[in-house]
């Protein structure tokens, strides 16, 4: 079992877009034997491979018990019907903001072995999909927030313990975030 450091917000593999797996070996094995072993130990719902400082595109999950992983993860349909739902994320530790997803998502791809997959996910499996796929397209949950909920979240993020420990970058914001608190 090894259980690898998660990546927290301001490191800048977060915000790199993962490249495709292409080579199905025992390293990807290895890696998503990691990721299932640290998503478990921090209790997560799912983990995705930037988030142990991996930029590659596999994510697992462990939905309601339901443990698996996807490589290279395609979205779409989505469903029109949203649902609401508090988001969180082990690379922000604490944080947690209501946000609307779609109810229902496909989600193709490839197992370990490089066969394809197909994950119908709704309500929690949908949402955690959708977060960990954007995971792998340099997306965090709170870049999608609307306006006001956004800045209850940055200023959350400013008084986390964990603030500070590398320069945080967010999307969609010209100014300064991590600035002193006035
Ligand atoms: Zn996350």
């Amino acid at each position: 079992m090894t259980v690898r450091e998660i990546r927290l917000l301001g490191d800048p593999v977060l915000r790199t877009v993962a490249d495709p797996v292409t080579t199905f070996d025992k390293e990807l094995r290895r890696l998503v034997a990691d990721l299932t072993d640290t998503m478990h130990e921090a209790e997560g719902v799912g983990l995705a491979a930037p988030q142990l400082g991996v930029s590659l595109r596999v994510f697992t999950f462990d939905v309601d018990g339901e443990v698996g992983h996807l490589v290279n993860p395609v979205l779409g349909p989505f469903s029109e019907e949203m649902m609401d739902g508090e988001e969180g994320c082990l690379s922000l530790p604490g944080i947690a903001f209501e946000l609307k997803r779609p109810d229902r998502v496909l989600a193709v791809g490839q197992n370990v072995h490089g066969d394809p997959v197909a994950i119908e996910g709704s309500g929690l499996m949908s949402r955690c999909v959708q977060h960990e796929t954007d995971h792998l397209d340099g997306v965090l949950f709170i870049d999608r927030l609307d306006r006001i909920t956004k800045k209850a979240a940055m200023k959350a993020i400013r008084e986390a313990e964990w603030a500070g420990q590398a320069a945080p970058v967010v999307k969609a914001s010209p100014h300064p975030l991590f600035g002193r608190a006035r």
